[in-house]
């Protein structure tokens, strides 16, 4: 099996800019921002989409979750942020390892009409 780019930037074979790492996931600025905050939280266990998680992903999933919050404390954001996770090529999934984008500094409200 080929590693994804996340799978390279996790073994150190491709740069990038780090803000936070444990034994389960890593978190990485995106390379091509669409807000003035964007970092992606991304597992070390190589799963492709939300949608092939299962219950013995319930734990990592949780940890997912709280870096997330962890993330927003760090960055004082705690009080606006968003998340997003794209599942699938037709959602707009490009890189088929599981990651969350983390999103602050842009009012992304208007993609979920009230
Ligand atoms: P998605 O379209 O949901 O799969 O998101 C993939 C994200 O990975 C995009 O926002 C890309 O800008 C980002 N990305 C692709 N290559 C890299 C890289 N080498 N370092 C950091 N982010 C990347």
């Amino acid at each position: 099996m080929t590693k994804t780019i996340f799978e390279k930037i996790i073994d150190r074979e491709l740069p990038s800019n780090i803000f936070f790492e444990d034994e389960k996931c890593i978190v990485i600025e995106d390379i091509s921002p669409k807000a003035p905050i964007h970092l992606l939280i991304i597992p070390k266990k190589p799963i492709k989409m939300l949608s092939m998680t299962n219950e013995e992903d319930k734990d990592l999933l949780g940890h997912l979750m709280l870096i997330t919050r962890k993330v927003s404390e760090e960055l004082n954001v705690e009080d606006a942020f968003n998340i997003v996770i794209n599942n699938g090529e037709k959602a707009g999934q490009t890189v088929f390892h599981l990651h969350i984008h983390f999103l602050a500094g842009k009012n992304f409200s208007e993609l979920l009409p009230n």
